[in-house]
């Protein structure tokens, strides 16, 4: 009978100690964030992220290229040189000291999109829901997501009021696409305002209101990037997706220079909100960040600008990511591929969320960032 005892007290020990240290080994994995941010450069090419200034498109839409303050600023004669010189935070500090990035098909790592029509409504609703729907989600004028986002489900979750999570975007289809219920959390894109008492926002409207960008449905992403880090200060929001669009109207516009510009300008507000981060208590140490796009573009001189089920070059994508739960840095390597309708599983796994509670169809959290 003691003896009995004694076994099963041992065996009580083990399993205790087995569930304890589960309980802590995943705390320790996912106890440190607090809040999530997503940044989105709508349809920056992998070409221009990892190989900066494309001198072969550059010279397709200006043969004085050469003359140009764009090529002035942002060649180069390596890849890395140039890349750095686009987006000198991105690369010098941000992906040396602080996350990694998949995507550079030169090194064996791909990252794509699962939905085939290479667009971006569809791209931006399997980001932030999960899961594509090429089914249903077939135009960009789709009215609202039937499907609920991360946003959503994080809204939930934390049930921290309507200003605990956001979503400031410069295209006007994000009213549509960030959330199945208007009204659950502050959506806020291209020309709309919302009521508020913060005075730094309310200015901002009025200016976006005057200074018109070449785009009726796109507002400049300055605008975007300050109201959005208005409403962060003010609210210290625990969930915020900011989305960035110059990057692709320009391409569209086929307008290369502004293109590299638009680039660089993202990569300043990115430095500015990493550095705002760095000094603020509450996001400090405690902020998981992936930055990625909705979709590729064409890889020749010809579709460059272009992206959609005729440019399948456009499925390939990038995605960083930076967080205190992981320790990878720089670019991936031999890596297996990973899919954008895994972000929004990986940001509800930095927040100690399972995402699949709110989608079990969705993708999953990317598993590399969470076993190294
Ligand atoms: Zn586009």
């Amino acid at each position: 009978m003691i003896a009995m005892m004694n076994a099963r007290k041992k065996l009580l020990a083990v399993l205790f100690v087995i569930l304890v240290g589960g309980l802590f080994g995943s705390a320790n994995a996912q106890s440190r964030t607090e809040n999530v941010i997503l940044i989105t450069l709508d349809g920056a090419r992998t070409q221009e992220i990892f190989g900066g200034l494309d001198a072969e498109v550059f010279r397709s839409v200006n043969k004085n290229f050469e003359k140009t303050a764009a090529y002035k600023n942002y060649s180069a004669a390596t890849a890395k040189e140039r890349r750095e010189r686009l987006m000198p935070f991105f690369w010098k500090t941000l992906m040396v000291s602080h996350g990694s990035i998949a995507g550079n098909r030169t090194l064996k790592s791909e990252a794509k999109t699962t939905n085939r029509l290479l667009f971006s409504y569809p791209g931006y609703s399997e980001i932030l829901t999960g899961q594509a729907h090429d089914d249903v989600i077939t135009s960009n004028s789709h009215p609202q997501n039937p499907y609920p986002s991360f946003l959503d489900f994080v809204s939930r979750k934390l049930a921290a009021g309507p200003n605990a999570v956001a979503e400031f975007s410069s295209w006007d289809a994000f009213m549509r696409i960030a959330t199945n219920k208007p009204g659950s959390f502050v959506v806020n894109a291209a020309y709309e305002t919302y009521a508020t008492n913060n005075n730094e926002i309310n200015e901002l409207f009025r200016l976006q209101s005057q200074v018109l960008s070449p785009w009726p449905s796109v507002r400049h992403d300055y605008f975007t990037f300050k109201i959005a880090m208005a409403h962060l200060k003010q609210f210290r929001t625990r969930a915020i997706h900011i989305g960035f669009d110059e990057t692709d109207d320009y391409a569209h516009d086929r307008n290369y220079e502004r293109v590299l510009d638009a680039l660089n300008k993202t990569d300043g507000w990115i430095k500015e909100l990493w550095e705002f981060v760095q000094k603020d208590a509450r996001y400090r140490g405690k902020t998981s960040i992936i930055v990625t796009v909705d979709h590729g573009r064409g890889n020749s001189t010809k579709d460059w600008s272009d992206h959609g089920q005729d440019v399948p070059e456009a499925q390939y994508i990038w995605m960083a990511f930076i967080s205190p739960e992981v320790a990878l840095r720089g670019e991936w390597q031999n890596a297996e591929t990973i899919y954008q309708n895994q972000i929004a599983a990986t940001l509800c796994r930095f927040l100690g969320f399972d995402y699949s509670e709110n989608n079990p169809n969705a993708g999953k959290a990317v598993a590399r960032l969470f076993s190294e």
